[in-house]
C-alpha cells in the first residue's frame, strides 16, 4: 500500500494502473461500514483506491469539524489490512488550493432533506467528490447507502458531468441492536447508543405498516415521528418519505420510495433510512 499526499502524484500513479480501478472515499474513523465498502472496491477492481479526507467544506458553521474523529494511524493500518493499493491521503490546501473560488454545487437535490437541514453540505460533498473522480478516475467509485441522498447527489452529478464512472452503493451495516454504523456514534453515551436503536426501528415499524397495504406517505411519517417521540433523549429533526431519484416528497408511498430521518440523540445528530420494497 502507498500513500499519497499531492494531486500530482496521484496523477502520476494513475497513469499506470490496472484496470478496472475502484475509489472508495472516506473521511476516515473507520469502522465495520467503511469495510464493506472496502470489500466491494477490491471485488470490483485491480487496482483499489481509497481517500481519508476530513473535507471542511462539507460542514457547516457550528458543526462538528474541529471535534470531527481522527485517528489517521489506525486508519491507514485499516487499509493496509484489507489490500487497499493506493491511500490519497492530502492536506486542506492541497485539495483546495488557496484563494480558489471554483465549487460544484448539485442544485435543487442537494437543498432538500440533510441538505435543507445542513446549507451547503452537499455543494462542499459535490465539490470535493467531483475533485477525486477526476483525480483518480475510477471505473467504479463506491459509496454506502447510509448516505442515501449522498448517493442520489453522486449519481446526478456523475452524469451531468459527463464523467462516466459506475456508482456502486453498499447496503448499511448496523450493530446488532439496528443502529447503523457512523463515525459519529462515537459522541454516544452508553445510555444514548441504546436509545439510537429507535431509529432503526421507527423506520421499520413504517415499512411493516406499509407492507400491510397503507399506502399514505403522511402516516407512515407519523409512525416514525411517534416511535421516536416515545425515547427521551431521542429528538426528530425530519422524516421523509421521498421519490428515490428526485427526492421530493410524496403523498402516495409507492414501491422503492425512500424513508428518511435525522435525530439528534445527545450531542450526536445521526441519519437513517429504508426503502420501502415489495
Ligand atoms: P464517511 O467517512 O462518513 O464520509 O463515509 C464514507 C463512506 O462510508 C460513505 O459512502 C458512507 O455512506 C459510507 N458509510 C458510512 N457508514 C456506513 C454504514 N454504516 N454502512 C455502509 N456504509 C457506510
Amino acid at each position: 500500500m502507498r500513500v499519497i499526499e499531492s494531486a500530482d502524484e496521484i496523477r502520476a500513479v494513475r497513469r499506470s494502473c490496472a484496470e478496472p480501478v475502484a475509489l472508495v472515499p472516506t473521511m476516515g474513523a473507520l469502522h465495520a461500514g467503511h469495510l464493506a465498502l472496502l470489500e466491494t472496491a477490491r471485488s470490483h477492481s485491480r487496482t483499489s483506491f481509497a481517500s481519508l479526507f476530513v473535507n471542511p467544506t462539507q460542514f457547516g458553521p457550528g458543526e462538528d469539524f474541529d471535534a470531527y474523529p481522527r485517528d489517521p494511524d489506525r486508519d491507514l493500518a485499516t487499509f493496509e489490512a484489507y489490500d487497499i493499493d493506493y491511500v490519497f491521503m492530502p492536506s486542506v490546501e492541497e485539495m483546495y488550493p488557496p484563494g480558489g473560488t471554483t465549487t460544484v454545487d448539485p442544485g435543487a437535490i442537494g437543498t432538500v432533506l440533510e441538505g435543507r437541514a445542513r446549507p451547503g453540505h452537499f455543494k462542499g460533498v459535490a465539490t470535493v467528490v467531483t475533485k477525486l473522480l477526476i483525480l483518480i478516475r475510477p471505473d467504479v467509485a463506491v459509496f454506502g447507502e447510509k448516505d442515501a441522498q449522498q448517493v442520489v447527489v453522486i449519481r446526478r452529478l456523475v452524469k451531468d458531468l459527463l464523467l462516466g464512472m459506475e456508482v456502486l452503493d453498499v447496503p448499511t451495516v448496523r450493530d446488532p441492536d439496528g443502529l447503523a454504523l457512523s463515525s459519529r456514534n462515537a459522541y454516544l453515551t452508553r445510555d444514548q447508543r441504546r436509545d439510537g436503536a429507535i431509529l432503526y426501528r421507527a423506520l421499520l415499524a413504517a415499512r411493516r405498516r406499509w407492507e400491510a397495504g397503507e399506502r399514505d406517505a403522511e402516516a407512515l411519517r407519523e409512525i416514525v415521528r411517534r416511535e421516536v417521540a416515545a425515547r427521551p433523549s431521542a429528538s426528530l429533526e425530519y422524516v421523509s418519505v421521498a421519490d428515490p431519484e428526485t427526492l421530493e416528497e410524496v403523498s402516495q408511498a409507492q414501491a422503492g420510495a425512500l424513508i428518511s430521518l435525522a435525530a439528534r440523540v445527545g450531542s450526536a445528530r445521526l441519519i437513517d433510512n429504508i426503502r420501502l420494497s415489495p
